[in-house]
């Protein structure tokens, strides 16, 4: 590839205010262009003084073994990364804090004190022992978020267990999938989950799985809905595999000392989203991930003792491990959970949680924004949201028009956003704005965070110059980095090392790969254009998919936006544009005419889609990403054929195929 053509037009520059620089951990860009200067020099010291905030129970003897592409870090230091959550917060201050506040979707609220989730944990840890969980067995985690799940993960982390934590809302199959590429021992789980105000029957779907997975021996089941019980009972149960939860915890001490684990001990396995083909099965191990997680969590999310910090991935993604449970409870920190649905009962649940809870990080998704900004300003504004003084977002590149509408409707134009580049495989963001230090321009993740090498590369791993579209690839290794694709090293090899060759053209097995498209511009900031597999090639010009479904959102009538390419024999690919409308518009041709002509002016007349289609979902998978390959099969006509298990909703695929014979 020779590079993507750009068509965005530069924006302009949000610096820190000052109220928030003034109180920041990192503050000041001088003060950051200087570490990131130290780490360059040596990024092995960059990170060592980072792993020595953490408690150790012994010290390593090297901090990098790199072979590439595996690596290995902090070799031969025994750590524990449940004591470093909670054992090292009880001797002062904290112990009575907040570890996690929760709120269920019916209303109830609970908290949990560190002292509290310390004593749960050791229980649960026990249990798993008594179950015959053992270091290295894995266990697959099928739970909604309640604090349960997070004792569940760090229940497991404190005995050496790996965790395998599926998404609750996916189907038994997939489920099954996840158990038996794992191999798990146990399954954790509940009852079920409220979401949208109904009872999603977990147990169910487990035990539909387990008909099919023989490696699993026992089953926990928490009762969260009550809605069965064995006695009363439509809830199946298998007597001898299947335990309350309850029932082991009332047996279990509540103390277990923290395993001495190796700092390469696998710490978890976790699917990748499935945005581009068949999920991952993605390896972290302790030490290193736990020192980047906590580092990132501390400057980016600047966590302070008083703050209450609320992410709202669910724990089944990567960032629901990293910035919902391991990075803020590691940092002593106020973490927020919710359990369920983001607009029941009405649209404005999360602006009441915030008031309600006195919210002061948010951190989210794009496609959460968009959808909050298609529902109208009028939400947000019924409640107090002054507590706010920091946003985030992670996920997909952010559209500058829903940057800005963060910014202001819920950010009231005074709270700096951290746009955070990273992927479950890198395990902790890598590229992103330091609150008090970076100017933001919306709809760029910034710069790589200290101790990052990433680049914007072609084929050869040369670098491109500024302005030009290339290979986002990280050139060194990071301590947070996946260790391998679980049991399969060489999908771990193809994947990731084989895109970038020496001019020889053998692989360059020392450089990452990430899967995406980027930019940097003239001050070295990054523009993430979208997965390298989306690009378009539209009359030999290579388009970024960002860049084309920023301009159509840019658009007032347009809340979403994916483009895709289809054939075509005069242009090589034709653009497609699957449009979802902003609340009170409809759709008509006068309007697809005005949409075209907006990209046309906008970015320029090579992007001016040749079609475009209105729909009113997009699909996407569980996690809330767009999943353009089904479009694209859909665009050109085709059956759909890749792997659809992490598609959200299933009928909006038969919905946009019969829309599309109808025109
Ligand atoms: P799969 O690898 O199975 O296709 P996925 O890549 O969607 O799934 P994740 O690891 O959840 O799975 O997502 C990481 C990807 O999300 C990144 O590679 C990038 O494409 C996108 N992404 C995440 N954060 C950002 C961001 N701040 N800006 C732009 N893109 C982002
Ligand atoms: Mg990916």
């Amino acid at each position: 590839m020779d590079g993507i053509d750009v068509l965005l037009k530069e924006r302009r520059l949000y610096r820190p205010p000052s109220q928030f620089q003034k109180k920041a951990h990192l503050s000041g860009f001088e003060v950051l262009e200087e570490l990131r200067r130290k780490a360059r020099r040596d990024p092995e010291a960059f990170w060592v003084s980072a792993a020595k905030e953490l408690f150790w129970i012994k010290p390593w003897r090297k901090v990098l073994d790199w072979k590439p592409p595996f690596a290995q870090w902090f070799v031969g230091g025994k750590i524990n990364l449940s004591a470093n959550c909670l054992d090292r917060h009880l001797s002062g201050a904290r112990r009575n804090k907040a570890a996690i506040i929760w709120e269920g979707e019916p209303g109830e609220i609970r908290t949990l004190t560190y002292q509290q989730l310390y004593s749960e944990v050791c229980r649960f840890a026990n249990v798993l022992k008594g179950l015959g969980v053992r270091a290295g067995d894995r266990v697959a985690i099928y739970m909604p978020m309640v604090p349960e799940a997070a004792i569940a993960m760090l229940g497991c982390a404190r005995i050496g267990a790996v965790h395998s934590v599926v998404f609750a809302g996916f189907s038994a199959e997939a489920l099954r999938d996840r158990i038996n590429d794992a191999q798990a021992k146990l399954v954790i789980t509940a009852d079920g989950s409220y979401r949208w105000g109904q009872v999603l029957r977990l147990k169910d779907a487990v035990d539909e799985a387990l008909r099919s997975c023989p490696s699993v021996e026992k089953a926990v089941v928490l009762r969260r809905t009550g809605a069965a019980s064995p006695e009363a009972s439509d809830l199946a149960w298998s007597e001898g595999r299947d335990h309350w939860w309850h029932e082991l915890m009332a047996r279990a001490s509540d103390r277990c000392e923290a395993e001495a684990l190796d700092s390469e001990h696998p710490l978890f396995i976790l699917y990748t989203s499935g945005s581009t083909g068949k999920p991952k099965g993605v390896l972290h191990t302790t030490g290193g991930y736990l020192t980047q997680v906590t580092l990132t969590a501390k400057w980016i999310f600047d966590l302070r003792d008083d703050d209450v910090y609320w992410c709202t991935a669910d724990v089944g993604w990567v960032t629901g491990h990293s910035y919902v449970v391991y990075g803020p409870l590691a940092n002593g920190a106020t973490t927020f959970m919710y359990e369920g649905a983001p607009l029941h009962p009405s649209a404005d649940r999360f602006w009441s949680m915030i008031a309600r809870h006195r919210v002061n990080v948010f951190y989210t998704a794009p496609t959460a924004i968009r959808s909050f900004m298609r529902l109208g300003e009028q939400w947000p504004a019924k409640h107090d949201l002054s507590s706010l003084r920091l946003l985030g977002t992670v996920g997909e590149p952010i559209n500058p028009q829903a940057w800005l509408w963060y910014h202001r409707a819920i950010g009231g134009g005074r709270c700096p956003i951290v746009d955070t580049w990273w992927q479950t495989e890198t395990g902790a963001i890598m590229i992103t704005p330091l609150p008090g230090a970076t100017p933001a321009k919306p709809g760029s993740a910034t710069l790589p965070f200290p101790g990052i090498d990433a680049d914007v590369v072609d084929k050869n791993g040369r670098p491109v110059p500024p302005g030009k579209g290339g290979y986002l690839v990280i050139r060194r290794p990071w301590p947070s980095m996946l260790r391998s694709i679980y049991g399969d090293p060489k999908r771990y090899e193809d994947q990731y090392f084989s895109q970038i060759t020496s001019p020889d053209g053998s692989r360059r097995r020392d450089i990452y790969f990430t899967g995406d498209g980027a930019r940097k511009d003239k001050d070295g900031y990054f523009w993430v254009l979208g997965r390298i597999d989306d690009v378009l090639n539209v009359s030999g010009h290579r388009l970024s998919t960002m860049e084309v479904e920023s301009a159509l959102v840019s658009h007032p009538a347009v809340a979403e936006a994916a483009v895709v390419g289809r054939p075509d024999e005069i242009q090589g690919q034709a653009i497609t544009a699957f449009v979802t409308l902003a609340g009170g518009r409809s759709p008509s041709d006068g309007l697809k005419d005005e949409l075209r002509q907006h990209v046309a002016k906008a970015i320029g007349s090579l992007a001016r889609p040749s079609e475009i289609r209105f729909s009113e979902t997009l699909p996407k998978t569980r996690s809330g990403k767009i999943m353009r390959r089904l479009l694209r099969e859909i665009a050109s006509g085709e059956t759909v054929r890749g792997d659809v298990t992490t598609l959200e909703d299933f009928s909006v695929l038969a919905r946009l195929q019969s829309q599309g014979e109808e025109e």
